[in-house]
């Protein structure tokens, strides 16, 4: 069997293990920097569910393996901007990282404009790190309801990426935390090293990307 494939069958196995008799999570396939050849083991086992960080890089590779496989369901779980908002409403079902006011008008325009209507996560800087995306703990309930109120966005959940350095568990936590207050169901955490802790903390999808695919060159 393709090592690829391989890797796939027993990061599902695992999950299917750790979900026994509960719902169970969306396991989004992370394809980033990886070919039409490495993903397509997985999409002939049958999974429709890809995330990409990148919208260039995913408007390169995903239209041509859309003509063959049109139900995949590609997740954008990189940084957004603005500029991009209109390729991201045409080419993505689920953009989950919204963090900004900037972002969630001008993907607000586009859904207008558009006959598309992308499922919508607003991303939560749950470690307050400098350097990483996301809204402030803080300042979440102000704009979670301001997506949904001002800029009508179908808002279904919460993402974070917890710091690499601390316990994941507090941080899935503290999302779930607030995700409850707005009676949002859909938690997006868990990667290839903590996706069995988000799990137990409730996450509805898991990006798994290493653990699939193997390891990426480094800048990512
Ligand atoms: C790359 C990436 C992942 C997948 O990370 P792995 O550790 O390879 O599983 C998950 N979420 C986001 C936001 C990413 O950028």
């Amino acid at each position: 069997m393709n090592a690829i494939l391989e890797q796939f069958e027993a990061v599902r196995a695992d999950v299917a293990a750790a979900t026994v008799g509960m719902p169970q999570p969306t396991l989004i396939a992370v394809s980033k920097t990886f070919d039409a050849a490495h993903i397509e083991p997985v999409l002939i086992a049958g999974h429709r569910d890809f995330g990409e960080n990148r919208v260039q890089e995913s408007q390169q590779k995903w239209p041509a393996l859309r003509v063959h496989y049109p139900d995949v369901r590609l997740h954008l779980i990189g940084p957004l901007q603005s500029n991009k908002a209109a390729d991201a409403v045409a080419l993505f079902d689920v953009i989950h990282t919204v963090d900004r006011d900037k972002i969630a008008k001008a993907l607000a325009e586009e859904i207008k404009k558009q006959d598309r209507r992308p499922s919508v996560l607003i991303q939560i800087n749950t470690g307050a790190e400098a350097q990483k995306a996301g809204i402030l703990p803080g300042e979440a309930d102000a704009f979670i309801v301001r997506c949904k109120q001002i800029y009508q966005l179908p808002v279904i959940g919460l993402m974070c990426i917890p710091p690499v350095d601390e316990d994941p568990v507090l941080h899935f936590d503290l999302l779930a935390s607030i995700a409850k207050r707005h009676d949002l169901g859909e938690l997006s955490m868990g990667m290839s090293s903590d996706y069995r802790q988000a799990i137990a903390r409730g996450a509805t999808m898991l990006r798994v990307g290493s653990a699939i695919f193997g390891a990426r060159p480094v800048p990512f």
